[in-house]
């Protein structure tokens, strides 16, 4: 993690340049906000808010589909015709199958980083030409099912590249496959989430002594490997280094094609990473501004000599869902105001964990799941789990929360309420996607149920409670 990155007062700004903060879609955010508040209080109306339900996740899925389509229009207005273009969403961004399977249906594939992201692509059945698998750890058995199921592979060393050499000798395969570089072009403002720093752990680390010769060398050897991959990074990457991420990337291909002699590489990957603004309801920067970005720094990039993948995560997911939890108690410590919610650690963890790199805004809202109003008091909101720095916000001005309230940790769709953390055996919450019913109200659908107690009690071994008790060394004679 980086220490003084810019990044405090409760608002991420990305060092993100003002260019890329114009143009933003203002009346789509307040759109969105909009359709928040309906869904919030329709929550609390049928209950799936409430004294027994006091922590839940919503999906406004006119957003997820708005995103979707935002994301291919602003690739199809710059590629050159015909050209091919794959976007993969990182299911590890939300890995929930009824959100993969909507993406799928908005035109929108699927990047799995290991078996369970694999098995949910395909309960959300997505086909194996729409699944991109990357992964740094992929086993024997992985690499096995991948290829021969014909799902796309980026190889992320030269480890990995003996195991698919032999696969490849035994059996023939469809999957499209590539390697992963490092560009090493640099870290952004949030050191876990910056991929192409010197020592990252993914990939064939490109300015590494001899690196650049054995990928291309790797290339010229293995007329199957056509595509070439590298993410340079997740939140807190500026764009322009994101695109000078593509553009080495891309530098590369070149070289490679030139000195085979042909067009082998025909497909670069070019990963995800977008950033998200947690800090309004803003959507920037856009994919259009990415765009843009990527266009001027790799002129070549959307010539369509090359098909192009994408894996945005964050970007398609995360201002599209909230978690709102109940107040349960408000209560004042040493001067400072502490709402006491259901919403923590379990579901905020980066948050909680690294509060400087992950501000969360929060909103109010009353027992009826209205706005809250009123003038500003400084608080803390604070988690259900047993220790002190289980805090969703602190030192926060709100209207003042009191007992019965909600608390909504906004801008959570992505990398939040979906990754459940079981500090405390806090159940995971249900999830709901909604929509408005055009009259007014909203319809929910349920898109995870929340978990029950006799699933924590079985995920947490209940089937072997006698195991360490009947587990006995021999007597010692
Ligand atoms: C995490 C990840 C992504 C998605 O990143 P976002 O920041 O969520 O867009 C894409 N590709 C790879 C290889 C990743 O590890």
């Amino acid at each position: 993690m980086t220490g003084d990155d810019g990044v405090g007062d409760g608002v991420n700004e990305h060092r993100i340049g003002d260019e890329h903060r114009t143009g933003a879609a203002d009346g789509d955010g307040r759109v969105r906000a909009g359709r928040r508040d309906l869904a919030v209080r329709a929550a609390v109306e049928r209950g799936l808010l409430g004294p027994g339900e006091p922590i839940v996740g919503l999906l406004d899925v006119v957003g997820i589909r708005e995103s979707a389509a935002e994301l291919r229009a602003a690739f199809d207005a710059a590629v050159a015709p015909g050209t091919p273009v794959l976007h993969a969403f990182a299911v590890k961004a939300s890995p929930l199958v009824a959100v993969v399977r909507l993406l799928h249906k908005e035109g929108i594939g699927a990047e799995v980083a290991s078996p369970g992201e694999l098995a949910l692509a395909r309960a959300a059945g997505l086909p194996p030409s729409r699944t991109v698998l990357d992964s740094p750890a992929k086993t024997p058995a992985e690499l096995r099912e991948a290829l021969a199921l014909g799902i796309a592979v980026n190889v992320d060393n030269p480890q990995e590249l003996a195991r698919v050499d032999a696969l490849m000798r035994s059996a023939s395969s469809r999957s499209p496959l590539g390697i992963r570089v490092n560009p090493q072009v640099g870290g952004g403002s949030i050191g876990a989430t910056s991929t192409a720093t010197a020592t990252s752990k993914f990939g064939v680390a490109l300015r590494d002594e001899g690196a650049w010769e054995w990928v291309v060398r790797a290339y010229a050897e293995r007329p199957w490997l056509t595509r070439l991959h590298a993410h340079t990074g997740s939140q807190g990457i500026p764009l322009e280094l994101m695109a000078r991420g593509v553009a080495e990337t891309y530098a590369l291909a070149e070289e490679i094609n030139r000195r085979i002699g042909r067009p082998q590489i025909d497909t670069l990957d070019i990963g995800g990473g977008l950033p998200v603004n947690f800090g309004s309801d803003d959507t920037t920067p856009t994919y259009a501004a990415y765009v843009r970005v990527l266009a001027a720094a790799v002129p070549g990039l959307f010539a369509g000599r090359y098909g192009l993948v994408t894996e945005f995560g964050r970007s398609l997911l995360a201002k599209h869902g909230t978690v709102v939890a109940r107040v349960e108690y408000a209560k004042s410590a040493g001067g400072r105001a502490v709402a006491v919610t259901h919403a923590g650690v379990q579901v905020a963890t980066r948050t909680v964990y690294m509060p400087r790199e992950w501000p969360l805004r929060i909103a109010g809202y009353d027992g009826q799941g209205r706005p809250k109003a009123g003038p500003p008091v400084v608080q803390d909101i604070a988690g259900p789990a047993c220790f002190a720095g289980d805090l969703l916000a602190e030192g926060r001005e709100l209207p003042l929360l009191e007992q019965g309230d909600y608390a909504a940790a906004l801008d959570t769709g992505a990398y939040y309420f979906a990754h459940h953390y079981a500090y405390n055996s806090l159940a995971r919450p249900a999830v709901h996607g909604f929509v408005p019913d055009g009259v007014g109200g909203v319809t929910f659908a349920t898109v995870r149920e929340g978990q029950s107690l006799d699933e924590i009690v079985a995920e947490s071994g209940g089937a072997h409670a006698g195991a360490l008790t009947n587990l006995r060394a021999p007597e010692r004679r």
